[in-house]
């Protein structure tokens, strides 16, 4: 079950069309955020509204009053009764770049707001790490969350062993298909600061909580050579909030286990939850 907001109101998904005339088909003008709905309370919904409105505005999207359009539907969506898994769903906002192109700018866009269960992600996971698959690629528009996740599924296609491909242009490491990423080097933090990334909501909530306990943080693109000293490796996303990562291609990171960094700051998350709820 999946509901969607569209055109003013809420309908089953499978019921809602896009004209193929929209620039989100025909050019892949459009961009995206996706929030975790935890019982029926979105997750850090403003931080999410921001980065959507930044996404589109950089994309040249003319939102006017969308985004508190947006909003509204995100939060009376999650209290719905069909709201999917009572509640403890994924919410995807969308902005399309609609049906004119004004020399690269998009003056009437248009907008939905999916409501659907969450990849299933289990437990074990957790405890086991998951594997990534390096890429040469980068992510162009670091600071746009955009609809087109071509180079990322083409460079991981049928790697059925991986979760995600990881951005490493010219060396340097960035960040996920969908996740944020960090290394832990002598119990300091390494991550990509934001603008070579995108500012991952999760990303910014992990920092937080970190430099509040004192733990060391260093926001630099680090070295795809230093993934096999480093002593963990996790992704940051919403939906999968603190998740360990084991291995990078070939590269064993902490001897294949997750370490008690990731523990320490997933717990940590979990039990700061509802500061960030709505
Ligand atoms: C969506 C996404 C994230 C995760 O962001 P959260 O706000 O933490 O959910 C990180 N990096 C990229 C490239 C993404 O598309």
């Amino acid at each position: 079950m999946s509901i969607c907001f569209f055109e003013g109101e809420f309908r089953p998904t499978g019921e809602c069309r896009l004209p193929v005339t929209d620039l989100a088909i025909q050019r892949g003008v459009g961009v995206f955020d996706s929030i975790r709905i935890y019982k029926k309370r979105a997750f850090a919904l403003e931080p999410h509204m921001e980065r959507l409105r930044e996404s589109a505005v950089t994309a040249g999207i003319a939102i006017g009053g969308m985004i508190d359009r947006i909003r509204d539907a995100v939060r009376s969506g999650a209290k719905r009764d069909d709201c999917p898994d009572d509640g403890d769903c994924i919410c995807k906002t969308y902005i399309t770049g609609g049906d004119v192109n004004d020399c690269g700018r998009f003056p009437e866009p248009r907008s939905f707001v999916i409501f659907e269960s969450g990849p299933e992600i289990v437990e074990e996971e957790y405890e086991r790490g998951v594997s990534l698959h390096p890429t040469a690629e980068g992510r162009p528009f670091p600071r746009v969350k955009s609809i087109n996740y071509l180079v990322g599924l083409m460079e991981a296609a049928e790697r059925h062993d991986v979760m995600e491909c990881l951005y490493c242009p010219g060396g340097k490491i960035t960040e996920t298909l969908r996740s944020s990423f960090f290394l832990c080097i002598g119990g300091r933090l390494v991550t990509s600061p934001v603008g070579e990334v995108l500012g991952g909501v999760t990303r910014n909530i992990v920092l937080e909580l970190a430099r509040e306990a004192g733990i060391a943080v260093e926001e630099r693109s680090p070295g795809v050579s230093e993934l096999r000293s480093s002593d963990e490796a996790f992704l940051t996303s919403s939906w999968k909030e603190v998740m360990p990562v084991v291995k990078v291609g070939d590269a064993l990171i902490g001897g294949g286990r997750p370490g008690p960094m990731a523990k320490r700051l997933l717990a940590m998350f979990r039990s700061s939850l509802d500061r960030w709820l709505d």
